[in-house]
């Protein structure tokens, strides 16, 4: 018998041709295809006689065909189909199809015929180009109503998926509703099945809005329930409680060349607290770019290095890891720390920065001869064996995806030490400032630290769209400021990171001419993806001791870069940019205690850029980017597995207020969910399917 779990395969109307793109597109099974949702609607609700007022709208009209023909048209290669009728008031109507010569089977003369499209004019008649068509007697499906477009992958179009799951339909009376009855009654959501419907051929816009809440809800609840599990997964684990040292601590903070801002030393107190507990920390720290979060994870390390522990700090670049590692050994430089450097690229350094054999610097790791290990991704490779790693740091993690930071979470682990079931604390890091409605929504189990406040020294960077024809005033302009002694950036983003050869050589072509036609007085560096990490490390090098004037770079200066006299920065192609993005570029200048300028070259006089030239505060601008890009675009996970109808509600902060509640009630009175099977099954399958922290 098929059931709702049947595969496809078992459904003899599918042919088997089928299954291989119905795989690409993720459908195996029966209840795949149920809850394979539209991505949007055309609506044709509007079912109307033939009138002028609904020129260039969509609409629906019945009519009797009275002619048929079929016409090539050997110029351009076409095959034109076309049908006159006339409406119920005798208007008549013209409608042609391209190249779909066997669709003239479909039309037959005297018969009643409803088609759906937009309405145009051709001289004196009506016409419709390409519209859906349906006969008159069927169930509007295709036509007539708010018809449903899916995803489509080659062989597999939107109206064959329609047909498919009309049929597939009666199969949602197998469906068990995971969420409960009450809550169904309290919050005024329809049953599983009706929604299912109500989302594939919905009777009214507003029955699909009641049906799209529902899932989301759902959806919601499930992501709450499963961020509250981890938390208490998390809280079963065993770690290393440390006590603070406090006047170690005191006198570190105290011979810090700055005070702490407030935001920090709030921070502060919650991660050494943290580090106090036998539960392992899982804390984000969260703050715009240059709002000091390195030192709140210097200062940590003092805390678990000085009780014997040993400390791992990734980062996502080399460049990156190259720059904590300097920072660190230079803010340890009169302890007697034993810090090492451990990258991809064979870059493996101790604290007197030379060279060392990977084998000879893991040994050392392994026996504890080492504190603090910075690196990238190299540190969660199996043969990094720790002696008595006690805290992780992972910074910029947003730049890791959703995806991937679960793994790198899993990883950490597995780092685990001699000890069974005793993990380290864990510090994530990001300077995205992650609207407070997402924080909730995706990291829900996490603890959040937010650094919401720039140190005092700070001048905000003055930031201004220029059109390209001013670019010389600009250009002149980063001369005065080298004149000055300061330094420039100018990126050259690229739109995919992948930095296709093609895209490096535009990038290249450009540091020759800015080199040799605009500013040949002085020495410029040019930073792109192709180039090997030792390259990159030595360009940045030479930049960092001003031996560059202007870095030319693609992005992939974006993260954690800290060169305090570079004051300027041009940014080209701006408007092709997410804000949040942008302003991640321009927080590489504004470091220092210089004015620092940066210039959005865009062509396009985009309403959405002036955001940044009116305000610095990175949490204000990802709130207006969210908003305008929404959540899939903002975070760029669009492949991290959140499904797209939670991540539409990823801003509805009541909707997702209101999932929080529940899941936490539900979780108190049925910690295993054995009065909740069904919603225990769901949260199974999701958690298969989608990975939070
Ligand atoms: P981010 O939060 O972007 O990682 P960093 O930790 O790299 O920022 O800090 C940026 C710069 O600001 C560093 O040079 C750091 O030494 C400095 N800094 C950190 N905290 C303060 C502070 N409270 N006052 C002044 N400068 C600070
Ligand atoms: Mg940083």
């Amino acid at each position: 018998m098929t059931t709702i779990y049947s595969p496809l395969k078992n459904i003899t109307r599918i042919q088997p041709k089928y299954q291989k793109a119905l795989k690409k597109l993720g459908l195996v099974t029966v209840a795949d295809f149920l809850f394979y949702f539209p991505t949007r609607y055309d609506d044709f609700s509007k079912i109307v006689s033939l009138s002028s007022d609904y020129l260039n709208q969509n609409i629906t009209i019945e009519g009797k065909i009275i002619k048929t023909t079929n016409r090539r048209i050997f110029k351009k290669r076409l095959t034109l189909t076309e049908i006159r009728l006339v409406d119920e008031n005798d208007t008549p109507l013209k409608a042609v199809w391209f190249n779909q010569p066997f669709i003239l089977e479909s039309f037959k003369v005297n018969t009643a015929i409803r088609l759906s499209g937009k309405l145009d004019l051709d001289g004196k008649i009506f016409t419709m180009a390409n519209p859906s068509f349906e006969k008159v007697t069927r169930e509007k499906t295709n036509t007539g109503c708010l018809v449903p477009i899916y995803r489509e992958t080659t062989g597999i179009t939107s109206k064959w998926i329609r047909w498919q799951i009309k049929l597939l339909l009666p199969y949602v009376e197998q469906l068990i509703d995971p969420l409960p009855k009450k809550l169904l009654k309290k919050y005024k959501l329809y049953h599983l099945k009706r929604a299912i419907l109500q989302i594939h051929f919905p009777s009214s816009e507003e029955k699909l809005k009641i049906a799209q809440k529902r899932l989301a809800f759902e959806e919601m609840l499930l992501v709450q329930l499963r961020a509250l599990q981890i938390k208490k997964e998390w809280k079963n684990q065993k770690s290393f409680p440390l006590k603070t040292p406090l006047d170690l601590i005191n006198t570190f903070i105290k011979d810090l060349p700055f005070t702490l801002t407030a935001a920090q030393k709030k921070a502060n107190i919650e991660i050494l607290k943290d580090l106090e507990k036998t539960q392992p920390m899982n804390r984000l720290l969260n703050g715009d770019v240059g709002a000091g979060k390195t030192v709140l994870a210097i200062i940590a390390s003092l805390q678990i290095i000085s009780a014997g522990y040993q400390v791992a700090i990734m980062a996502p670049t080399e460049i990156l890891a190259y720059q904590h590692f300097e920072n660190f050994c230079q803010s340890f430089k009169n302890y007697n720390f034993k810090i090492a450097l451990l990258t991809g690229s064979n870059k493996i350094l101790n604290s007197q920065k030379t060279i060392q054999k990977r084998d000879d610097l893991l040994k050392k790791i392994g026996l504890g001869k080492i504190d603090l290990i910075v690196g990238t991704h190299a540190l969660i490779q199996k043969d990094v064996q720790f002696k008595n790693l006690a805290f992780v740091v992972i910074d910029e993690q947003h730049r890791f995806g959703v995806a991937q930071r679960a793994e790198l979470q899993e990883k950490t682990l597995q780092l685990k030490n001699k000890t069974p079931q005793t993990i380290p604390h864990l510090l994530t890091m990001t300077a995205t400032p992650i609207p407070r409605t997402l924080t909730i929504a995706l990291f829900g189990s996490l603890n959040l630290s937010v650094l919401d406040e720039l140190p005092k020294n700070r001048k905000p960077v003055k930031t201004k769209i220029i059109s390209p024809n001013k670019r010389l005033a600009v250009y002149n302009f980063i001369r005065q400021e080298i004149n000055l002694g300061h330094q420039a950036f100018i990126i050259l983003p690229l739109v995919k990171e992948s930095q296709s050869l093609t895209n490096v050589k535009a990038v290249i072509e450009e540091h020759q001419r800015l080199a040799t036609e605009v500013f040949p007085e002085f020495t410029l560096g040019l930073l792109h993806g192709k180039l090997k990490p030792k390259e990159k490390e030595k360009i940045m090098q030479n930049f960092k001791n001003n031996q560059l004037q202007i870095l030319v770079s693609t992005s992939v200066i974006e993260v954690g870069i800290d060169i305090p006299n570079a004051t300027v920065m041009i940014i080209e192609n701006a408007e092709r940019f997410g804000l949040a993005q942008l302003h991640q570029f321009r927080g590489r200048v504004g470091r220092g205690i210089c004015q620092s300028y940066c210039f959005l070259f865009s062509k396009i006089n985009s309403l959405r850029l002036k955001a940044l030239e009116k305000t610095n505060d990175g949490f204000k601008i990802a709130e207006q980017d969210l908003k305008l890009r929404g959540p899939g675009q903002f975070f760029g996970t669009i492949q991290s597995g959140i499904p797209d109808i939670t991540m539409e509600n990823l801003t509805n902060i009541k909707l997702i207020k209101f999932a929080q509640l529940e899941a936490t009630a539900i979780l108190k009175h049925d910690p295993f969910l054995k009065k909740h099977l069904a919603l225990k099954d769901s949260l199974q399958k999701f958690s298969e399917n989608i990975h939070l922290e």
